[in-house]
């Protein structure tokens, strides 16, 4: 089964590991969103500005065209095929037209009709628009809509400008939109309405076609989108494989502890606080049970001389070598283990005495059998062994372990490299 960082958890009882990455997922997430969102906004806001600074360079456009033509009084233009007279001019009293010596026929172009002309070109060129409105208007084309009513009225000293987003799906726009104060421009036409300079007369309102831009936007914050979902997965893949590497090297290493702990480094073995915690195991277990355990008590004989004549390191040679010979003579289930210098332990589960006797003859005559060399050195050792068996009246494995003792202290005191039996 591949290891998954759900399976290695519990098993290195991590849990808080578990909801640590759980959390830095969500952090990761919210830290990207975060930014997406961050950068989606700065983005509208710009294009906002973008579009403002657009509206704001007709309006200075309207303004300059409009001062100009006042400042001539208005231009006359050729009455040719299409060209009208201003109406309006006509009800206020002022003839819009002129006859020239040649017979051609001028009409007047003041400010108002000029924008508006100008705008119409616009308006068919770039879809942009733009008009002068009135609150009173004398041409009724330059009445204001409701939007530009509601900007009327929240003009301010503070706030001279109105600007709109239209959520018309088919053309969205921008609508801008300023005051138009009456000057002395205004009032050579809207005279008579009692309006004075500085009153608000109307307002010059630009329109400003802006899907294009939406769209522009709405694919950059699609990308973005895509990104930050892309940029969110590989965090929180990259966070997830290094973790379950993390996790997995603590699970080696609790591993590495918990051999470590229970084994005996030089050999291999069992060490001591293994063997006695199995001991104590099998010994419940055969109580319970009522089955039989034997256990084997071996020492290595005059083994300070080996270490006296060939070095400490040939002693460790001969220590490792006879816990191979051991482990080959045992049954499978069987427990071998070194608990002290050269002193060993053989626990037999469910092995009746005579039994676990030939067991310890076994692996007696098979040490003395060994021939264990190293370079030029080449020893035979012997070893001594005492056997002990289950009682029914042991409070304890101490009982059993000073038994299987006290045999071998006997097979020593009657010459070694022998068995003592319980
Ligand atoms: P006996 O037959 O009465 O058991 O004699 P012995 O020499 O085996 O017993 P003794 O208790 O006098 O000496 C045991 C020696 O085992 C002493 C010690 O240097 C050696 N020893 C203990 N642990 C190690 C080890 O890890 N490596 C090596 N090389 N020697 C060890
Ligand atoms: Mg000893
Ligand atoms: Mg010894």
């Amino acid at each position: 089964m591949r290891p998954s960082i759900f399976n290695i958890l519990p098993m290195l009882h991590f849990k808080r590991l578990e909801s640590f990455l759980i959390s830095l997922c969500i952090l990761i997430s919210i830290f990207i969103a975060g930014i997406f969102v961050y950068l989606d906004y700065n983005t509208s806001q710009l294009m906002v500005k973008r579009v403002r600074e657009q509206a704001v360079a007709y309006l200075d456009l309207i303004n300059h065209t409009k001062e100009w033509n006042f400042d001539y009084g208005g231009v006359y233009v050729e009455k040719t095929h299409g060209v009208t007279s201003n109406i309006y001019l006509g009800k206020l009293g002022i003839n819009p037209d002129i006859s020239c010596a040649d017979k051609r026929v001028l009409t007047i172009r003041n400010h108002a009709i000029m924008t508006s002309e100008i705008s119409h070109r616009s308006e068919h060129a770039e879809g942009v628009m733009f008009r002068m409105i009135s609150l009173r208007p004398i041409n009724p084309a330059n009445t204001p809509d409701a939007l530009e009513r509601k900007a009327i009225a929240q003009f301010s000293k503070a706030k001279p400008e109105f600007q709109e987003i239209t959520a018309d799906p088919d053309q969205p726009t921008f609508r801008y939109v300023t005051p138009l104060y009456a000057d002395s421009s205004c009032l050579g036409c809207h005279r008579g309405l009692s309006i004075h300079e500085g009153d608000i007369l109307g307002a010059v309102s630009i329109s400003i076609p802006i899907r294009d831009l939406l769209n522009e936007t709405r694919q950059i914050r699609l990308i973005r989108l895509l990104f930050a979902i892309a940029l969110i997965g590989i965090l929180i893949a990259v966070t997830y494989f290094m973790t379950l590497s993390l996790a997995n090297d603590l699970n080696d290493a609790q591993t590495r502890l918990k051999t470590m702990a229970l084994t005996d480094e030089l050999t291999g073995l069992s060490n001591r606080r293994q063997v006695m915690a199995r001991l104590e195991e099998e010994f419940q277990r055969a109580i319970r049970l009522g089955e039989s355990i034997c256990i084997i008590s071996l020492d290595i004989d005059h083994f300070k001389n080996i270490n006296d004549t060939y070095g400490h390191q040939f002693g460790d040679l001969v220590l490792q070598k006879l816990a191979k010979c051991m482990q080959n003579c045992v049954r499978p289930y069987d427990i071998v283990g070194r608990v002290g210098g050269e002193e060993f332990l053989i626990i037999a589960p469910a092995s009746p005495p005579e039994e676990a006797l030939l067991l310890a003859e076994r692996i007696i005559a098979t040490i003395r059998q060994e021939t264990i060399s190293e370079g030029t050195s080449q020893v035979h050792i012997t070893a001594s062994a005492g056997v002990s068996v289950i009682k029914h009246d042991d409070a304890d494995i101490t009982d059993l372990l000073r038994r299987a003792d006290r045999a071998m202290y006997q097979a020593k005191a009657e010459g070694r490299n022998r068995v003592a039996g319980p």
